[in-house]
């Protein structure tokens, strides 16, 4: 992580192309564009590498996240099950779609926890939505196995997870719609972008129509194009696409490349005996952007935190203080500050999420810490790295 460490003439010959033909649009244009349909060249390769039947690209993470929610018909009054550990456009997305997010805890994966799900759950409850935080899954089968039980529809947020899997199954393959993010500092980046992907192909359609409009995308005229339902702009253009292309056939390299670094760091911290790792469900899935790890307690963990920011390590983060990640720092959410005016403060059920306890998810997130895995780091940089990573716990 991220992709951009990666860049190179891949990308720029894929982006020549579509500055040579002019056309930066998606969609038509088809004798202008001589072949070139970067955007539909990425949906294809995206879903065959994930295994989905289908994949739309989109404008960003959180433009699949809006568009997963509306395919799968969430809105208006509805409740949606989130975790505190995640990236504010998750929440983002459930407000803005007019439904309510509900909070549930979270386990040691640093995910969604399943037995979390039921205290969370009331006759409003629509959907769930886990995250798979950095790098890693939750308990996915478990939290599916909750959702069938409880008629709960599941939209995963693999933003983070791209190229990860649970016992070869792709993360994001498990719900009923997955969404990723390509934003500049993700796994692979295409500047600003997003996907998502189901096997259901009228959610498929719903995806497709409502990220451009409600246009139907049959035929070459645009004019005659059907619109069975209202949508929004949410579309990727070809100069995007072309560089997500490019980084999409660098993933599993990248992969590699994360987990050999990791797997090093790892090793060294495994020999301190207050270090717990994070739970991950399938170590072999783990697309290893992050190294995520348990002291035994809060004191500890900050001191540990201090410690390796003042040695240089670079890209570790204390998320229980970090204003980015963690429900606890989030005051625009629990006060709801926002610039719309979002439906939710009109319902007659609003929550009051100045009031939200989460007593599970600080005690683990008190005590967590995650460790940026790079890819351009040299093999002498790496051991560098360790040795003063080890000085510090030795402290
Ligand atoms: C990055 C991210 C998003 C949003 O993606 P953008 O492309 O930046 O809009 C959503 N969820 C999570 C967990 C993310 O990390």
């Amino acid at each position: 992580m991220p992709g951009f460490e990666v860049f190179g003439d891949e990308e720029r010959k894929e982006v020549q192309d579509v500055l040579h033909t002019g056309v930066l649009f998606r969609y038509g244009f088809d004798q202008a564009r001589q072949g070139h349909w970067k955007a539909k060249e990425f949906e294809e390769a995206f879903a065959r590498r994930l295994g989905a039947p289908y994949c739309h690209l989109c404008s960003s993470g959180t433009a699949a996240l809006s568009i997963a929610l509306a395919a799968c018909g969430v809105g208006a009054g509805d409740e949606v099950i989130v975790p505190p550990f995640t990236f504010v456009a998750t929440i983002e997305a459930v407000l803005h779609a007019g439904a309510a997010p509900v909070f549930g805890e979270i386990d040691d994966t640093l995910c969604l926890d399943p037995d979390g799900i039921d205290a969370a759950v009331t006759p409003r409850t629509r959907a769930v939505v886990p995250v798979h935080m950095c790098g890693s899954m939750a308990k996915i089968e478990e939290i599916r196995a909750v959702c069938d039980e409880a008629g709960l529809i599941l939209i995963e947020d693999a933003c983070q997870s791209v190229g990860a899997a649970f016992k070869g199954k792709a993360l994001g393959t498990f719900g009923r719609m997955g969404c990723f993010s390509f934003d500049p500092v993700k796994t692979i980046t295409c500047g600003e972008g997003g996907a998502v992907v189901t096997a259901e192909k009228d959610l498929y359609a719903a995806a497709d129509a409502y990220a451009d409009h409600g246009h139907d995308h049959m035929g070459n005229d645009r004019g005659l194009e059907g619109h069975s339902i209202l949508g929004t702009n949410f579309r990727i253009s070809e100069l995007n696409a072309a560089v997500g292309l490019a980084q999409l056939r660098k993933l599993d390299a990248i992969l590699e490349k994360q987990r050999s670094h990791k797997k090093a760091i790892k090793e060294a911290l495994a020999q301190f005996s207050e270090v717990s790792f994070r739970n991950i469900p399938d170590e072999e899935g783990d697309s290893a952007t992050f190294l995520s790890f348990f002291l035994p307690d809060e004191t500890r963990a900050r001191v540990v935190a201090k410690g390796l920011g003042e040695a240089g390590i670079d890209g570790c983060f204390y998320w229980y203080d970090n204003n980015w990640h963690y429900l606890r720092r989030w005051d625009h959410i629990k006060t709801l500050a926002s610039a719309a005016r979002l439906a939710i403060k009109g319902f007659d059920h609003c929550p009051d999420y100045t009031q939200v306890r989460l007593p599970r998810s600080d005690g683990i997130m008190s005590r967590a810490l995650s460790m940026q895995i790079k890819l351009s780091w040299t093999e002498e940089q790496l051991e560098q790295r360790i040795e003063k990573i080890r000085g510090v716990l030795a402290r």
